[in-house]
């Protein structure tokens, strides 16, 4: 129990690895160094998109003077910083064409999936994401299919039913279930493991906590994918569990003051750990609980 969670009062337990992921780390680093950039050189400096999905983050950042923009929106020579899972192929060009001092801040991971598509596609193969067709990060990975090729994208959901093409190379948005990794394993097709560690180990240790406490809760943005799936996981394991963005949200629950039950905060990757410290710093003040973290 002591390796995954600590206490923050006897009844409140937060999983240890929820925050950020080492992704999030450096993109905001090369945030904050984008901003230095534009405040010494007197010039703007924009977001292509949201730099991680929590607007709790994205706020501070623009309070710094990082404005979210579409790239086509930034006027030439201007400062972008490409968000960390990944924006399309076409904006490095728009970006050389426009002037534009850029400081990607790609994971390094997201990047590397989307090395294998390009690669797979090079070598005229079949290629198929697993993933949410309307995720930036997957929207970028699709445009690194090189020539004729075409990848195309698939819901989870489809291939755990069977639905899937037999023969094609497999890839998948860095925070898809491994469980579908491991069936088409299973099924002998190939497969390409682009599933972040960071992503599995938060869900692990979330789902752990689900299972011996009376109330999960699950701190993040509702756009973030990988809030959003370690929120699913626990629902499943333990019925009693929330998913709030801040502090209001997570009142409006409306939760009775029980100091007998037993409660699990936990995010995924693009939550900042104070934020979730701070919402189970506040529930214990409410429950008249000692903090002893
Ligand atoms: S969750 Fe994984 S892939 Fe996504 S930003 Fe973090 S380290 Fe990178």
């Amino acid at each position: 129990m002591k390796e995954r969670f600590f206490k923050i009062t006897d009844n409140i337990w937060v999983v240890k690895k929820a925050g950020f992921c080492f992704g999030v780390e450096r993109s905001l680093k090369i945030a904050n160094e984008a901003l230095d950039r534009a405040l010494r050189e007197g010039i703007n400096a924009y977001s292509i998109g949201k730099l991680i999905h929590n607007s709790y983050v994205v706020n501070s950042l623009e309070r710094r003077g990082l404005k979210v923009r579409g790239i086509e929106d930034v006027e030439d020579g201007s400062i972008v910083v490409f968000r960390s899972h990944g924006v399309p192929r076409q904006y490095y060009d728009i970006a050389k064409r426009k002037g534009l001092i850029v400081f990607d801040a790609t994971c390094p991971l997201v990047q590397n999936a989307q090395r294998i598509v390009k690669k797979l596609t090079e070598e005229g193969k079949n290629v198929i994401i697993i993933g949410d067709v309307h995720h930036p990060e997957v929207k970028a990975m699709v445009s690194y299919a090189v020539g004729n090729s075409k990848v195309k994208v698939m819901e989870p959901t489809h291939v755990l039913k069977g639905e899937y093409e037999r023969g094609a190379e497999y890839v998948f948005q860095t925070t898809a279930n491994r469980d579908v990794l491991e069936f088409l394993k299973r099924a002998g097709e190939n497969v390409h493991d682009t599933i972040c560690n960071a992503t599995k180990e938060r869900q692990r240790d979330s789902v752990e906590l689900a299972k011996v406490v009376n109330v999960m809760v699950v701190v993040g943005g509702k756009d973030s994918s990988n809030t959003t799936k370690v929120y699913q996981k626990c629902k499943v394991i333990n019925n009693n569990t929330y998913f709030v963005q801040d502090w209001e949200e997570f009142q409006k629950l409306g939760l009775p003051h029980r100091k007998d039950l037993i409660y699990g905060f936990t995010a995924g990757a693009s939550t900042p750990r104070e934020q979730i410290i701070d919402i189970a710093r506040k529930w214990a003040e409410v429950l008249g609980m000692k903090v002893v973290a």
